[in-house]
């Protein structure tokens, strides 16, 4: 054996335990088997979503576990503020893309690691790209990529005679962080839960009650708040917007938390609070994006070589006191959005008084929707008809007026179906109106 072989088997020693002979805990149909190890090696594709946080950790764990065909996607240039946690990083950095930079760090440093990087949105890219990778690991802060990418890989799946073909699932791994909380999850489209069928484990963000902050204020989250809601607006220190960016909007609103606080013996309103709060910055932990990140590029590896049984699906992650874990199946929603192929109606209760904009905010608040900024299109008489589409100047122009009339001047009628296209999906949403029938004396 040469000494390069040598270092070879060294450096694989590890994997190759796993992967080439059976153990306790392997998936019942594992083979163990050398060729495993080449898979991971020259062939497995992967795409890694985002290159901050948790992207840094799945990048460097990844390429360290023999993967070597990597695409990492983001559109974010580097700030000074990601160097302390985002490692692949230097001052030298800042204002370059993300992307771009963690893979070259990565290619330089791990020898024979390929790293592709797309500087981009992922919105930019259609299912052509999407369909040449094995598997796709997240590491985002956003629902709505979240949910855009869930439903590209939904829109990838086939059905022969309403079977799902096996072939065409790309399993989604998902992880997310927020301050010493995390989460990973996998996601088999189209066979288990997705992001959608969950949609209410992210709840919009966290508000105080208005009372709350009003009376009986407990947290000093809770003076701030009333100093940004109540108490500003009433004096306008510099005009009636206040930005986050600015020390002077700052210390104003931190000055008069810290009086409200000590009226209410509440200890804790600190300036980088006050910031946060206004700026509605969780502080990122450097910690929990390690151990969610390697959690997941443990799902990666027993996904793409079986040589384990995968996560069943979702483990939440908490080391605010203590550490804790706890994992549980989350349950495929019979009538999800995104998955369930099962056409979606919507009851509207008073289709004389419901008008075009009410119909949005049902899309826009309704916890099964969360839709961010819903395009309505009907067919009306076999004809395609333009609702209403905020996103394009003149087509919103020209549609704005139908926002105050009432469904049933707009044309629509019990059945009526109705496209929504939003940020949330890739896919159009076809809804089918259902009118409330009145209720009749007899
Ligand atoms: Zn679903």
């Amino acid at each position: 054996m040469s000494e390069h072989q040598g270092v070879s088997q060294k450096r694989w020693g590890h994997l190759r335990k796993v992967l080439e002979r059976p153990g306790p805990f392997s998936h019942p149909d594992f083979e163990p088997s050398s060729e495993i190890l080449d898979f991971i090696m020259t062939t497995c594709k992967l795409l890694v979503i985002g290159a901050g946080g948790l992207g840094c950790e799945l990048l460097k764990d990844l390429a360290l576990m023999g993967f070597k065909q990597i695409h990492v996607i983001d559109m974010d240039t580097i700030e000074l503020s990601n160097l302390n946690r985002q490692f692949l990083f230097r001052q030298e950095d800042i204002g370059s893309s993300k992307a771009e930079v963690a893979a070259s760090f990565i290619n330089r440093k791990v020898k024979g690691c390929q790293v592709t990087p797309h500087f981009c949105k992922i919105q930019d890219y259609d299912e052509t790209f999407y369909r040449q990778f094995h598997l796709v690991v997240c590491g985002l802060d956003s629902i709505v990529a979240r949910r855009w990418i869930n439903g590209m890989l939904i829109s990838l799946l086939n059905y022969e005679d309403g079977t799902l073909d096996q072939t065409s699932i790309i399993p989604m791994i998902d992880g997310g962080t927020e301050g010493f909380k995390g989460h990973a999850r996998v996601i088999l489209p189209g066979v288990s839960a997705c992001i959608d069928c969950t949609l209410d484990l992210y709840p919009p963000q966290i508000t105080y009650p208005l009372c709350t902050i009003a009376n009986t204020p407990r947290l000093p989250e809770h003076c701030i708040e009333y100093v940004k809601i109540i108490q500003w607006p009433k004096e306008n220190p510099w005009g009636s917007l206040i930005d986050g960016d600015d020390p002077q909007h700052i210390l104003w609103i931190y000055e008069k938390s810290l009086e409200r606080s000590t009226q209410f013996n509440i200890v804790g309103v600190t300036y980088r609070l006050v910031q946060g709060v206004v700026k509605n910055i969780i502080p990122a932990v450097a910690s929990t994006n390690a151990v969610i990140a390697a959690m997941c590029a443990t799902e990666v590896f027993k996904l793409a070589t079986s040589c384990c049984v995968p996560l069943n699906n979702y483990l939440v992650f908490n080391d605010v006191d203590g550490i804790y874990t706890y994992t549980f199946e989350a349950e495929k929603k019979e009538n999800c959005l995104a998955c369930s192929q099962i056409p979606q109606t919507l009851l509207i209760q008073d289709p004389e008084q419901m008008k075009l904009k009410n119909l949005l905010d049902v899309f826009c608040e309704s916890a099964a929707y969360q839709m961010k900024n819903p395009g309505l299109t009907t067919y009306i008489n076999g004809k395609n008809k333009t609702l209403y589409i905020s996103t394009i100047k003149n087509i919103e122009e020209k549609t704005r007026e139908n926002l105050t009339k009432t469904l049933l001047e707009l044309g629509l009628q019990d059945g009526s179906e109705i496209m929504v296209a939003d940020l949330t999906s890739p896919n159009v949403l076809s809804v089918r109106l259902k009118f409330a029938s009145k209720n009749v004396d007899t």
